[in-house]
């Protein structure tokens, strides 16, 4: 069993990974896939009204800043694409299922609340943040749905135990999920050709890298780049035997991953 994450990048090519999803489910191949909404939460925001804030923690990481409305936005965004993401699969003769990770407590969370950002060179206290990390998850209803021959498509929202809803990196949810689920690999599907090393270059794909280099890997990469590798590494120390990083954008993304064309993170150098 593999854990796939596609990217909500406006880039990524959805059918060519339904195509790819679809045939190797009907290879006998177990999967989970788990889904991003960047593109789509960013557009609908502006439609009504309420634009994303991006913004950048001290530690460097990307996120969005999640308030009351945001969250909504998110929740309607991800229904929207979720919903899309299963008829496709299911017209490909999947038997897929939607399954957003406040269902049965599936991805159960702790709440940040407080954001600590980095603007024009000033810390700032962002309050009311709905977003969260992950504290437990719950692979009995996901063994149960596979045992049945489903392939879950999971949202990356999260519940906390007072019942609030919390927005998660879809990269972590992979993750920790490839871990909790015992996969084999994961595969994660984004808006470049896997990890270059000098960023935009795309003739400087780093093909395989070992765990103990992501360290050192984390000075090539900016942005949400950072959080794949930081996934990246908690999958495989979590016994994850291999992590691929690469295009969503492409023709036949799930099968080029495999052969070997994006960036392949081992847990050993070989
Ligand atoms: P998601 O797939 O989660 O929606 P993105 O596609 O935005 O997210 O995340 C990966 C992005 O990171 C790439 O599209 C690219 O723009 C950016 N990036 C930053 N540094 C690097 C790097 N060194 N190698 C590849 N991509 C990089």
């Amino acid at each position: 069993m593999w854990v796939v994450k596609v990217g909500g990048h406006e880039t990524v090519n959805l059918e060519a990974v339904l195509d790819d999803l679809a045939a190797w489910a009907h290879e006998g191949q177990r999967w989970i896939l788990v889904h991003g909404i960047s593109a789509q939460a960013d557009a609908l925001g502006h439609a009504l009204g309420h634009p994303p804030r991006h913004v950048i923690s001290v530690s460097g990481r990307t996120s969005r800043y999640t308030d009351a409305r945001t969250i909504e936005i998110l929740m309607m965004a991800y229904g929207a694409f979720n919903a899309r993401i299963v008829a496709g699969l299911r017209r490909r003769g999947v038997d897929a299922i939607g399954l957003r990770g406040i269902d049965g407590g599936v991805v159960q969370a702790r709440r940040k609340g407080v954001l600590k950002i980095r603007e024009n060179g000033r810390v700032l206290i962002l309050r009311g943040d709905h977003s969260g990390k992950i504290e437990r998850l719950r692979t009995g209803l996901l063994h149960l749905l596979i045992q049945q021959g489903l392939y879950p498509v999971i949202v990356p929202l999260g519940i906390t135990p007072d019942g609030t809803v919390v927005n998660i990196d879809g990269d972590r949810v992979a993750a920790l999920l490839a871990v909790a689920m015992r996969a084999s690999g994961l595969i994660l599907l984004t808006g470049a050709p896997g990890l270059l090393r000098n960023y935009p270059d795309e003739s400087t794909r780093v093909a395989v890298l070992s765990v103990d280099a992501l360290e050192q890997a984390m000075a090539w990469a900016q942005g949400r780049m950072r959080t794949k590798l930081e996934a990246a590494g908690e999958a495989l120390r979590g016994g994850v035997g291999c992590v691929v990083l690469a295009d969503g954008r492409i023709e036949r993304p799930v099968y080029r991953a495999l052969a070997g064309e994006g960036t392949r993170i081992v847990a050993r150098s070989a």
